[in-house]
């Protein structure tokens, strides 16, 4: 190890059932943030142990939606690292070792119910007053598994081939507590905890068995996951005790919930686009309905923008500063400053996000992102004025398309009049006046926004004429629009001979319809 890391380390584990949704990429973050401030390692860790639900490609796109952001892991499945494989689908062996040893410590036992008598054991629980009824210390005294069977019979259904599942055998009324490092201490009695299967009959481990092997094995230091886990990690505790491994145990931060905007519930994968914003970071499309849901990177979001939004949803700085950088979050984070409740996620703000960073951007690096978006641009239009235009229109624009779509009359010959401006302040009777500011504008020597500004000043004092009339005209004639950016500044990008040319042309084409 060099002298620039620590032994932190902390995982992202993510199951591959579908896209990587908000809230994922949040606990990938504070994890990515976590490691980096202290020097430590981010591991990515693909939890797919459920292979009913696994989903082809979406390792991929977590892995993609990672390094879009910036999230780069250090080790993880297809990056390798010494604590491999990363993939619990390729450690299936290692796992049943470590369920063999509960079993020999009498921490776990075999269960060989069927799915008929399980829900005959619930049914009959109900019928007798108990509101969730689960397999605990009690009802396994009336099920089929090892402790009611006892060794030989057990050994020979084994033998027979009977399936079973392995579960862990909670203790009766015994405090699990630990300090949560975003919670403070948390403290439950076995009594309301199940005995969980751990490991299942397809030879697979369950995801509580596998997770905290994996954890144990990986050096992990720090477990930083949704607040959705918190109800198992007292069952995790539990493991590390019947392992022997307290000592090593790692912290636990369970990050509050993602809401959606009305506060009301957790934002979901589910919503998808539903409530008029994406809720993963770049497309997915799924590909037995050909749906698409949309992702922030495609609807032209900057990923730096989109992690600043992120960080923002469950921590705060303790300042004013809302806008950092990568880097500057990684100084500026610490699980301390993690709060309890849910953060209601905001569209609005997200796009605000985006427009602060944006004005960041140096006009170089807009005029690369929007040629890509358009390159046609380039061959019409030389990089200075380009560059002009693009900090003429910045301080309008949220996204990358807004330039081209404010810039739109600056990037394009012909102009399209907006037909509302036309008749809301359209006025024939003005056309002889507009000529003639046309022809005193383009008599200007040096055409620039201040000349550009007297001479029309000038004007209309010496006719006497109002700021209202003649400059929404001035702007439809040039522009093809009301709103727009200082009109001297637009007309001192465009030139001289294009305003001509435009207040000629709308004069005609207005008055023909
Ligand atoms: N595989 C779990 C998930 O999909 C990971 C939970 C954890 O981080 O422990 O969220």
């Amino acid at each position: 190890m060099n002298k620039e890391t620590s032994n932190i380390r902390v995982r992202f584990a993510p199951s591959p059932t579908g896209p990587l949704h908000i809230g994922g990429v949040r606990t990938a973050l504070y994890n990515f943030l976590f490691a980096r401030k202290h020097k430590g390692t981010f591991i990515l860790r693909i939890e797919d142990t459920d292979q009913k639900r696994f989903v082809p490609g979406a390792e991929k796109y977590i892995f993609d939606a990672l390094n879009w952001c910036g999230l780069t892991p250090d080790e993880g499945s297809s990056l390798g690292g010494e604590k491999g494989p990363y993939r619990q689908s390729e450690r299936k062996e290692i796992y049943l070792s470590f369920a063999q040893q509960l079993l020999e410590s009498g921490h776990a036992y075999y269960a060989f119910d069927t799915a008929e008598e399980l829900d005959e054991m619930r049914k009959n629980m109900k019928a007798s007053g108990v509101l969730a009824p689960t397999y605990n210390s009690i009802s396994r005294s009336s099920m089929q598994n090892s402790l009611t069977l006892g060794l030989d019979e057990t050994k020979k259904r084994i033998e027979l081939g009977d399936p079973y599942v392995i579960r862990i055998k909670m203790p009766r009324n015994q405090e699990i507590k630990f300090n949560d490092k975003i919670r403070g201490w948390v403290s439950v009695n076995t009594n309301h905890i199940d005995d969980k299967v751990i490991y299942k009959s397809d030879g697979m481990p369950t995801y509580h068995l596998a997770n905290v092997v994996d954890d144990y094995l990986m050096e992990i230091t720090h477990v930083i996951r949704g607040e959705e886990w918190l109800p198992s990690a007292p069952l995790h505790v539990f493991l590390y005790e019947c392992f022997g491994w307290s000592s090593k145990m790692p912290s636990f931060a369970h990050l509050p919930l993602i809401l959606k905007p009305d506060g009301n519930g957790k934002l979901s994968k589910r919503d998808g686009d539903r409530l008029g914003f994406p809720v993963f970071p770049l497309n997915w499309s799924v590909s037995d309905t050909n749906e698409i849901f949309s992702g922030y990177k495609q609807q032209g979001f900057y990923p730096e923008a989109f992690v600043n939004m992120l960080a923002f949803l469950g921590w705060n700085p303790g300042s004013e500063q809302e806008i950092f950088s990568l880097t500057d979050l990684i100084s500026a984070f610490s699980l301390d400053r993690v709060g309890k409740s849910g953060s209601k996620y905001d569209y609005e703000k997200t796009k605000w996000f985006n427009q602060q960073h944006l004005r960041l951007k140096s006009n170089s690096e807009i005029f690369e992102a929007i040629t890509v978006l358009d390159n046609s641009i380039l061959e019409k239009f030389s990089k200075e004025y380009i560059l002009e235009v693009i900090s003429l229109v910045k301080e309008r624009a949220t996204f990358d398309l807004d330039i081209l779509k404010e810039g739109a009359c600056f990037f394009s010959n012909e102009i399209t009049f907006d037909t509302s401006a036309v008749t809301k302040k359209w006025n024939p009777d003005f056309i002889p006046h507009l000529n003639s500011l046309s022809e005193k504008l383009f008599a200007i020597n040096k055409f620039d926004e201040k000349n550009i500004e007297k001479v029309f000043h000038d004007y209309l004092q010496e006719h006497n004429l109002g700021l209202g009339k003649i400059m929404p005209m001035l702007r439809i004639a040039t522009t093809g629009r009301l709103a727009g950016p200082s009109m001297f500044s637009s007309l001192e990008i465009m030139g001289k001979e294009k305003m001509k040319t435009r207040i000629k042309d709308a004069v005609n084409k207005i008055k023909n319809g």
